[in-house]
């Protein structure tokens, strides 16, 4: 797959970031192709910010592949 837009490297790559559930202060593992996660102790749920072309690339399709596209265009 090549690169067209850059937009979706971080979907193709996914990363690990550790967030911190605002209301139990509980640490949370977020991969970047997570679109929401729910905190494991108080069930939060919270909202990952996705970096990617999707919304706005044409070619958004085969920049992420179509399995994630369609994970992520749905909502
Ligand atoms: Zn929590
Ligand atoms: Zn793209």
């Amino acid at each position: 797959m090549r690169d067209k837009c850059g937009g979706a490297a971080n979907l193709r790559t996914p990363t690990l970031k550790i967030k911190r559930c605002p209301e139990c202060g509980r640490e949370i593992e977020v991969f970047s192709t997570d679109m929401e996660i729910k905190c494991g102790k108080c069930g939060f749920v919270i909202y990952n910010e996705i970096e990617s072309c999707i919304q706005w690339c044409k070619y958004a399709r085969e920049c992420v592949g179509d399995e994630l596209y369609k994970k992520l265009k749905k909502t």
